[in-house]
């Protein structure tokens, strides 16, 4: 099958290299020059394990090509998929601008009966407003071509998103015509036949919604366990314990209930706030939404409190933050717990410094006055407080002796839990993590 990807982005560029190992003709349309010249030159434009390997491959074999033109990319495609971002307005609600620039372009230029699939994160209703925006551009344009709309979510994960591609442990698609759903029954045909995955057939109203709940719930698992969390601070708790002993329940399991700096990435704040929105604007607030986002936030000022706890202001100290991306594997920092503690550190006139193995330079970029590095003992040295913030190898792999040499105070806030309280106390740090209260010794 004919494939056009408009967006490749971390997860159009993923997903467009998936359909060319499964054989498919792709081509990726991107309107940002930059990254069609970079992709042409074989290279991927972000870091993404195991993603070059795979480009390298499907592009070798023929069947993936970039371009920034879409009379290259759409003419005789069965299926467009629209990977393109969609960022939060001010009010919380997805910015569609860039999903209806796509229904134009594929308005105007398809050349035969071609399925529209949304993959970007969009709120249920969508697809009809993207069907009248095709409606309006081929009556202006008088083409008679039967463009549908589809949903087909993603639910990759950065960091594990070509394994999560190429090995889905569901396949979710709506449609509202069997021709379409034959169309992405086509697409998916070759994984579900090799990894017999789930495949959930709907309309497109439940599919986008399917997406907006998955993020929602897990996000809400995060938050509470990180309100759980500061519970056990007060009263002496140890909250990996609780989330083990509650993850024994096969009704709970253990997953996303880990404590933590909270949630962070290009998905979870903004899809929480954008099913927030939807829920207000059709009637149905759904006010745990609104809580789950407030614990969140209050978990990065939660850090900033016991960094000032220990260090009395912070005007002149300097702070380093162990990781910048939002997690490890990945360079993306949108919407990172260390790009907000930067932001915050750096307003109250700290010095920050920023280990991350990927992302030191990205960081520099995103927030000026942060100092980057790439050798974790080279943004320890001296400083007078660390911050755990991405749980990277480099930064679990750090002993309480790398603390007390590398550090002038050995200050450790573990914002991830990556450390054994017993063993950072023992060598003499003043240790704080995340619900394991008693872990930070009286000052003495
Ligand atoms: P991204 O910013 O990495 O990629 C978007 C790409 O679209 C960019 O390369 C941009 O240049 C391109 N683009 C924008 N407008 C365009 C246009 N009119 N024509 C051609 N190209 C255009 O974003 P992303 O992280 O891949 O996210 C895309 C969508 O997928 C969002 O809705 C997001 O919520 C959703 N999603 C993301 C993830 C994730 O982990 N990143 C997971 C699941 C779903």
């Amino acid at each position: 099958m004919r494939i056009a990807v408009i967006g490749v982005g971390h997860v159009g560029l993923v997903s467009a290299a998936a359909f060319a190992r499964w054989g498919h003709d792709v081509v990726g349309l991107d309107d940002d020059a930059a990254k069609v010249a970079t992709l042409r030159d074989g290279r991927a434009w972000f870091h993404e394990p195991g993603l070059q390997e795979l480009l390298d491959e499907v592009v070798a074999a023929g069947r993936l090509t970039f371009t920034g033109d879409p009379t290259e990319a759409i003419p005789g495609a069965a299926a467009v998929f629209a990977c393109v971002g969609t960022p939060p307005n001010e009010d919380g609600s997805p910015n569609l601008a860039y999903l209806e620039a796509v229904a134009r372009t594929v308005a105007e230029h398809a050349t035969g009966d071609v399925v529209l699939v949304e993959k970007s994160t969009v709120p249920a209703s969508t697809g009809r407003r993207l069907e009248q925006v095709i409606a309006r551009e081929q009556a202006r344009l008088g083409s008679t071509h039967r463009i549908e709309v589809a949903s087909n979510p993603e639910f990759l994960r950065e960091g594990s998103a070509v394994e999560d591609t190429l090995h889905p442990d569901r396949i979710v698609y709506g449609t509202s015509s069997d021709a379409a759903r034959d169309v992405l029954r086509a697409v998916y045909a070759p994984v579900v036949a090799a990894d017999g995955c789930p495949v959930v057939e709907t309309d497109v109203a439940t599919s986008e919604l399917i997406k907006h709940a998955s993020n929602a719930f897990l996000a809400t698992r995060i938050s509470f366990i990180n309100a759980v969390a500061r519970i056990c601070e007060q009263v002496g708790a140890d909250v990996q314990v609780v989330a083990d002993g509650m993850g024994h329940d096969p009704r709970i399991g253990r997953a996303f209930l880990s404590a933590g700096l909270g949630y962070g990435g290009s998905c979870f704040p903004k899809d929480v706030d954008a099913f927030a929105h939807l829920a207000r604007a059709v009637g149905v607030p759904f006010r745990l939404l609104d809580e789950v986002r407030a614990i969140n936030v209050a978990q990065r000022d939660h850090v900033l409190d016991k960094l000032r706890q220990e260090l009395w202001h912070l005007d002149g100290k300097t702070v380093t933050l162990l990781g910048a991306a939002f997690k490890p594997g990945t360079d993306d920092l949108r919407e990172a717990p260390a790009v907000h503690l930067a932001r915050a550190l750096l307003a109250v006139g700290a010095r920050v410094r920023a280990f991350d193995p990927v992302a030191h330079a990205a960081m520099a970029a995103e927030v000026p006055g942060v100092e980057p590095h790439d050798d974790v003992h080279a943004a320890l040295h001296e400083a007078h407080a660390a911050v755990v913030c991405t749980e990277w190898d480099e930064v679990v792999g750090l002993t309480p002796d790398d603390y007390v040499r590398g550090l002038a105070y050995p200050i450790v806030i573990d914002g991830r839990n990556v450390h054994d309280p017993a063993a950072m106390l023992a060598a003499g740090v003043r240790y704080h993590s995340v619900g394991r209260a008693g872990a930070a010794p009286e000052v003495g």
